[in-house]
């Protein structure tokens, strides 16, 4: 009894000995920092701007926080993976370019991964990680922090995390121009959940044999992009997940600003698919508002961004950001969520490891280290998305290897999981030996096999897909 009570004392660390550190946000970035260092034994507090019901239930999603692959492993350092719903297991895309009756398909692809993808209500992890991070001991202040607050939290602790997101306190860290690629939005975006499409698997088989288990990527050459894909919704469960991305100028941007609600929202991606994919519109038709969340919708855009990361407070408290506070990227890419709880796993392992001060130099270099390892290839992988003029021989040479070599796909899907190879992948030569290596043959036989498609496949409507054969 007595050698059990003394080992218990030893084992204990008492409040006043840990280390104690404040996180500013309690989204992704925050909730995911939070519970990490709560079970690596730091004394954490989280502020918030926002109670536990009103992040989850009067906001919409920061965005649809898909993980590709790799970063499901790093999230695993910090949670168990609770979700089976949202999962896909590859994309199937397709290309059009012209409007009307010029309007002609490009080229189609549909890819397996080669690793499982999530996409699951980021409110959803958010909530699921505090309420862990407050049964073991974390605390949790609702209040808006200002600059003069975070300057009195960051005298009063070790460390203090900003995670306050895109805006917030994210101009305490300004702007890293060599980092950063581009002064304002590259797409209007639009993203919206929806429930409906009843036996959808068998419906999708006219895009891929895996069903409705692949996303859908339809690329229009000239006005934008849009996703389609499985979602875990924090209340219904199984939905899906639209993103529009308009590109500047085009039509669509006109559309989405005429959402005003989650009826609204629906109608605006019928119609878009009616007009711009009609080939699709069978199956669109079937999506229905998800009245029970009336947040279920967002507009606006997203100036790719990458900030410093460490930043002085007045009195020269030190403070470094996570997630998007840190580097804010265009979602086509799907990076933003991936990339801060990458981040975020990466400085608690370093966090734990070190005895020494957190200060402004060793805080750097962390984020330093995170650049090299995934924030620049992160970047890069978002403007070869956005098909940056700097990723256009990328564009005109791996689509269509895609669209006759199925392991290209694959490996030009792996980059949203793990972007860093595209590092490698930047000159022609290096473009066309990717395509070799992956195909066995060289990249001039890949390319001659591919022929422009006269027409894709349409989606039945739903009476003919119910329909015995
Ligand atoms: C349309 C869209 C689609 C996306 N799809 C993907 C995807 O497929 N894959 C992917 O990886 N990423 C995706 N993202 C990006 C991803 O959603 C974000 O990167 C991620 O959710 C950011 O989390 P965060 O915690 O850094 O910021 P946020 O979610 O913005 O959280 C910041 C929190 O801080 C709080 N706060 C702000 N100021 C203060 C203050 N002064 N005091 C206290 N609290 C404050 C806010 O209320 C908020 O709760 C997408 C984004 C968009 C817009």
């Amino acid at each position: 009894m007595i050698r059990r009570y003394a080992f218990y004392q030893e084992g204990k660390v008492s409040n006043s000995t840990k280390r104690k550190v404040a996180i500013i946000g309690a989204g992704l970035a925050g909730t995911t920092a939070g519970l990490g260092l709560v079970n690596a034994g730091f004394d954490v507090t989280i502020y918030s701007d926002r109670d536990r019901g009103s992040l989850r239930n009067k906001v919409p999603p920061t965005g649809t926080a898909v993980y590709f692959g790799k970063s499901l492993e790093y999230d695993a350092e910090v949670i168990e993976d609770l979700y089976d719903i949202g999962n896909s297991t590859g994309m199937s895309v397709r290309i059009f370019s012209g409007a009307g009756e010029s309007r002609v398909p490009v080229l189609a692809f549909d890819s397996p991964f080669k690793y499982k993808a999530q996409a699951v209500d980021v409110r959803l992890r958010a909530d699921d990680r505090l309420a862990r991070f407050l049964e073991r001991g974390g605390k949790f202040e609702v209040r808006p922090v200002t600059l003069q607050d975070l300057d009195a939290i960051a005298g009063g602790g070790d460390l203090t995390l900003v995670a306050t997101g895109k805006g917030g306190l994210s101009s305490l860290f300004p702007v890293d121009p060599d980092r950063t690629a581009y002064s304002e939005p590259q797409r209007h975006l639009l993203l919206a959940t929806f429930k409906g499409l009843k036996n959808a698997d068998g419906q999708f088989a006219y895009r891929s044999s895996d069903g409705a288990r692949h996303n859908w990527f339809n690329i229009h050459a000239e006005f934008g992009e849009t996703f389609l894909g499985p979602y875990l919704h924090k209340d219904i469960g199984a939905s899906w997940a639209f993103i529009g991305f308009a590109k500047p100028g085009s039509p669509w941007i006109e559309l989405f600003n005429s959402v005003t609600d989650t009826q609204s929202a629906r109608d605006v991606v019928v119609d878009l698919y009616a007009t711009y994919f009609p080939e699709d519109a069978a199956l669109i038709e079937q999506l229905q508002p998800l009245h029970e969340d009336r947040h279920s919708w967002l507009l606006g855009a997203v100036t790719p961004t990458v900030r410093p990361a460490v930043a002085k407070t007045a009195n020269g408290n030190v403070v470094a950001s996570i997630g998007d506070a840190a580097i804010a990227f265009d979602p086509i890419g799907g990076q933003g969520a991936q990339t801060a709880v990458i981040q975020t796993a990466l400085l608690i392992r370093a966090l734990k490891s070190h005895g020494g001060k957190f200060t402004y130099e060793w805080l750097q270099e962390q984020f330093d280290k995170h650049w090299q390892h995934r924030g620049d290839a992160a970047t890069e992988v978002t403007r070869l998305f956005l098909g940056d003029p700097k990723y256009a021989a990328h564009g005109e040479l791996l689509f269509p290897a895609a669209a006759v070599n199925v392991d290209i796909g694959t490996a030009f899907f792996g980059l949203l999981s793990e972007p860093q190879p595209l590092l490698g992948i930047q000159t022609r030569d290096e473009i066309t030996n990717f395509i070799a290596e992956l195909a066995g043959e060289p990249a001039g036989d890949v390319l001659a096999k591919f022929k422009s498609p006269k027409a894709f496949a349409w989606a039945k409507s739903v009476n003919d897909a119910l329909a015995p054969s």
